[in-house]
């Protein structure tokens, strides 16, 4: 499929080639002007948020937005501070979290970034929410079409259809449906006609364990805290798993007080104003209303009087106020930090899992309460790229990113292997004809 045909489609990454964030995909149509996927920053380590590669404003037809996720939308106001307005699709769940991301991403690095909460509002105000399913076309002969990915509340994948080539971006996705959502809808989208597929490869080498074993575990495990007078924290990232933690504990009937923190409270609230992205509701709203919100510090502090569990962002530890309640309740043996998100290396969860210690204002302490992690994924793992992959016609051709490059490598050359598919490693910056 990948030829230099004189009216193709050209295919670049900006980022996210081997590593996990930094997502930018530019399709240059065969009109000229292009179409931008995803315009992330990578925030690995404690420095700076990386960008990913410059791209014109004035040269972009239109942008789609996979999800709210930083690495997906971090870098959309740069494309903001001039006179041209590019509109970006995404579906309204999708506008209304990225809003709240970008606000947390100014007030925690603003001094850092090359935007300001200008931009934001301007790239706020040239958001076209569409629903999945409905097309949008580009011109007289490209549509665009959202599916549901079953990543987080509001993720897309995107398929782009065109006279010369049908392209399919994975986004983040998940085929597995956990309490919060429905698996990735890959059933409205005909495989058999899509050419080139780009896809995410964040646990190209790891197969989750089952995802009804793992709820169980957790639940369990919490039990056996609180039972003996110890308090869970549950570090978790705001969109998404803080919810789908709790929705766990519903299920359960977990019997003991739970409490919810931070930014978790806000995003919360929006996902209860819109219902049509969540796949169970009630247990939503029951897994909601059962739970404490913490509204100011008495109640904070209160909440650490009692054996119970905490659930509150950042989920790698970076920030918010799981690091207040980790202040609090490290020292003790009887307590528990249960992490149930990915851990990007460099960040403070990471080197708490690896070395058991944790950095406080500088000092380095042993963490004495138990560190423990539960492969709660928002991805799809090996097993389900795989799958994923077996689904597409032998002669599609596969872009693997959002991955680190030996995982992404082994993927591919089991996929060249067993299902005989062309799967290509993409250089940043490089140009791919289609
Ligand atoms: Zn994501
Ligand atoms: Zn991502």
């Amino acid at each position: 499929m990948v030829s230099s045909k004189k009216n193709d489609i050209r295919l670049s990454f900006l980022g996210g080639c081997g590593e996990v964030g930094r997502i930018g995909i530019k399709l240059e149509l065969s009109g000229g002007k292009s179409l931008l996927l995803d315009y992330g920053v990578s925030l690995s380590g404690e420095d700076m948020p990386v960008f990913p590669g410059h791209v014109r404003p004035k040269d972009l037809r239109s942008v789609f937005l996979s999800h709210a996720h930083l690495d997906h939308s971090g870098a959309l106001p740069l494309l903001f501070s001039g006179e041209v307005k590019v509109p970006v699709y995404t579906t309204s769940l999708t506008a209304r979290l990225s809003y709240l991301l970008l606000e947390d991403f100014l007030h925690i690095s603003g001094y850092n970034l090359p935007f300001e909460r200008r931009e934001v509002n301007v790239f706020m105000k040239n958001i076209k929410a569409v629903n999945y399913g409905q097309e949008t076309m580009m011109g007289k002969d490209v549509t665009v079409r959202l599916i549901d990915a079953g990543h987080i509340p509001g993720s897309a994948m995107i398929l782009v259809k065109s006279p010369e080539a049908n392209i399919l971006f994975t986004g983040d996705f998940n085929l597995v449906e956990t309490q919060l959502l429905n698996a990735a809808r890959i059933s409205d989208i005909n495989l058999s006609e899509v050419d080139v597929v780009v896809m995410e490869t964040t646990y190209a080498n790891i197969d989750h364990p089952d995802r009804r074993d793992l709820e169980k575990e957790l639940v369990e495990s919490c039990r056996e805290v609180v039972d003996k007078g110890g308090i869970v924290l549950i570090p978790a990232f705001a969109v998404g798993r803080s919810q789908e933690i709790l929705c766990v504990l519903r299920r359960y009937d977990f019997e003991y007080p739970i409490t919810l923190d931070g930014m978790a409270r806000h995003t919360s609230k929006i996902l209860l104003s819109y219902p049509e992205f969540v796949r169970n509701q009630k247990l939503l709203r029951e897994a909601l209303s059962r739970a404490k919100w913490i509204t100011n510090w008495a109640e904070r502090r209160r909440a650490l009087k009692n054996p119970g569990v905490i659930v509150s962002p950042a989920g790698m530890l970076k920030g918010g106020a799981a690091l207040y309640y980790l202040q609090k309740i490290y020292k003790n043996p009887q307590n528990a930090v249960f992490l149930v998100s990915y851990q990007i290396e460099g960040t403070p969860g990471r080197m708490l899992l690896e070395t058991g210690k944790f950095k406080f204002n500088g000092s380095l302490e042993e963490v004495k309460a138990q560190v423990k992690w539960f492969d709660f994924s928002a991805h799809s793992g090996h097993k389900e790229l795989m799958r994923f992959l077996s689904m597409l016609s032998p002669e599609t051709t596969v872009f693997l990113i959002h991955g680190e490059l030996d995982a992404a490598k082994k993927l591919a050359s089991e996929a060249e292997e067993t299902l005989e598919l062309k799967v290509i490693l993409p250089e940043e910056g490089r140009v791919y004809h289609l």
